[in-house]
């Protein structure tokens, strides 16, 4: 991606912002960063942000740093740190200097707290999180002073390092700042700060037993940096005020070119959730198979589901940024990955509910081979081979005993069709198996009618796909749906209710040889039926159907 000139750019509240900054000459250089708690996997959501804020900065040629909030260990393990690296690579961005973690500047952030505690803006509090939780008091009602808000400076400098030490339990107390409990907003009312936990950091293992909170550690970790705009979602609005208060309140950090945070909508896309905690929930509850299931909106999920990188950044310039929440139409995704794929993705040929088609009047045991366009608007991409003889697969689909009506396009007895990329073959009579379902059609072919018409003059309007019996390669097709029967699911509590008892659809069937070594997650548009690509975690001939050929949402 290259960095275009600011002026072409279509405009959003936060470039407005940039720039306006550069022109006042409070910054030179853009930076921005995406700040991902390594607690889960990234999903489309997390895309958004990624793309606004490693475009922003692509936008502005500056740069964007990748940082871990990793303030939490109870929550946070490594395996997510690697997938989450994985998947911002993936696509397409590339954050500046070495990958950032927010536990490397534990030390500065113990430092700032002792500055506040020395200027008597923060204090080691005893309350219990229910009383805490009391003397915080209402939207209404205004909060009470804890008890412990007049000790000493000095005392709670004492207190704060026996908190570090190790010298009380978890729980016993918190660091709180000092600054308002009758606030209007409630996160100003004496915030939490810093608190104890006694496990293990995948950063830090046991240097740490005290842990700041998100609202502590962000601006900090973007002041740090050298973050000239913090862009989060909506929910942090009001947490602005503390994210304000802490870097005015300390002397290297209350500058005229500090970092500032701007807030945007979050993505709710329907059909989906986009909350981790209720990804994992769908995961540890054995819903899904796990965090890359094809059907989980996550990143690494859509990438085995045979989305692109480039899909999913213009799906992420199609809805813009706003800060206005909604529900984004699953279409627009779709739309999205079906516009690349329709120009990029070789055609193929695949048969997914198959029944044989016998050509009674082609030589027995002779087999053809033909070369058919690998893209037939793109001569470019080369020709591919496939194979014609006696016996062919078709789809259970495209044969009727009786064609339902004139508009029918398919195979019915005495109804021509071609066969896509060859012959034109007319059904005579079918078999059908013990339970009363067609088994094998039987039928004529033309033999004057490889890629051309009919001599004589016949129409044959419809066209279907097949694959040679003979050299056909077994298949297994993974067809899904929308996960949630609702589109704005709120029902977590009991997922069994909520979620849609048939989002994945498993099928045996065939598919052409040139197949045999398709590399899993590249798209194939099988003829017909849709874009599909490998799946990357199965051993055999496996493919996740990525999306179909037209938007069926809407009917
Ligand atoms: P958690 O509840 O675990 O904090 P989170 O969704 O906020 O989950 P983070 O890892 O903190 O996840 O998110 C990293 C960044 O991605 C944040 O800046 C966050 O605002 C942004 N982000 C998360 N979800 C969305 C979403 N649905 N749409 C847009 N941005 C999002
Ligand atoms: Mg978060």
């Amino acid at each position: 991606m290259k960095s275009q000139d600011k002026e072409d750019l279509s405009t959003n509240f936060i470039r407005n912002v940039i720039n306006k900054d550069i022109s006042a000459g409070k910054h030179t250089s853009i930076k921005t960063r995406f700040p991902p708690e390594p607690n889960g996997y990234l999903h489309i959501g997390h895309a958004k942000s990624i793309c606004l804020n490693f475009g922003t900065a692509i936008d502005y040629d500056g740069s964007c740093n990748l940082r871990f909030d990793d303030t939490n260990p109870a929550k946070e393990d490594i395996e997510y740190v690697n997938s989450i690296k994985k998947d911002v690579e993936w696509l397409g961005f590339s954050w500046g200097g070495e990958v950032k973690f927010s536990s490397s500047y534990f030390d500065i952030f113990y430092k700032c707290a002792e500055e506040l505690i020395s200027k008597g803006l923060a204090y080691v509090c005893f309350l219990s999180s229910d009383e805490t939780r009391t003397y915080r008091g209402t939207l209404k009602e205004s909060g009470k002073n804890s008890p412990y808000r007049e000790t000493s400076i000095k005392e709670n400098l004492v207190l704060f390092r026996k908190m570090k030490a190790r010298g009380f339990k978890e729980g016993e107390c918190v660091l709180r700042a000092k600054i308002d409990m009758s606030s209007s907003f409630m996160c100003m009312r004496d915030p939490t700060l810093y608190r104890i936990q006694f496990k293990a950091h995948h950063q830090t293992n046991d240097d740490w037993c005290i842990y700041p909170m998100y609202d502590f550690a962000h601006c900090l970790g973007d002041a740090i940096e050298g973050i000239t705009h913090s862009i989060c979602t909506l929910e942090f609005q009001d947490n602005r005020r503390i994210y304000d208060w802490t870097l005015e309140n300390l002397d290297n950090f209350n500058t005229i070119n500090r970092p500032h945070q701007y807030e945007f909508s979050r993505l709710n896309l329907e059909y989906t959730t986009t909350s981790k905690r209720k990804l994992k929930l769908l995961v540890d509850e054995n819903h899904v198979n796990s965090w890359n299931d094809p059907r989980m909106p996550t990143i690494s999920g859509l990438r085995r589901r045979g989305y692109t990188p480039a899909s999913i950044r213009d799906f992420s310039a199609r809805i813009g940024v706003s800060k206005v929440n909604s529900l984004t139409d699953i279409s627009i995704l779709e739309s999205s990955i079906r516009d690349d794929l329709n120009n990029s993705a070789p055609r193929s040929m695949a048969v997914i509910r198959p029944i044989k088609l016998v050509i009674e009047n082609y030589p027995k045991g002779e087999i053809e081979s033909l070369k058919v366009p690998v893209h037939s608007q793109n001569e470019e991409m080369g020709t591919r081979e496939i194979f014609f003889s006696r016996e062919i697969y078709i789809d259970k689909n495209d044969f009727n005993e009786l064609a339902p009506n004139n508009k029918y396009k398919r195979l019915a007895i005495n109804k021509e069709v071609r066969l896509r990329n060859s012959y034109v073959v007319k059904a005579t009579h079918f078999d059908n198996d013990k339970d009363g379902n067609v088994e094998i059609v039987y039928c004529t072919y033309d033999s004057e009618t490889l890629g051309k018409n009919p001599s004589d003059g016949r129409k044959v309007k419809g066209v279907i796909h097949f694959v040679e019996s003979s050299r056909a390669l077994s298949a297994e097709f993974r067809i899904y749906d929308r996960l949630f029967l609702e589109s704005n699911p709120t029902n977590f509590d009991d997922l069994s209710s909520s979620i849609n008892p048939n989002s994945l659809e498993i099928k045996n069937g065939f598919i052409e040889p040139s197949l045999s070594n398709a590399k899993a997650e590249e798209a194939y548009q099988f003829e017909r039926e849709g874009y599909f690509c490998r799946d990357s975690e199965s051993e055999g001939l496996v493919f996740n159907k990525t999306v179909g050929l037209k938007d069926t949402w809407s009917q």
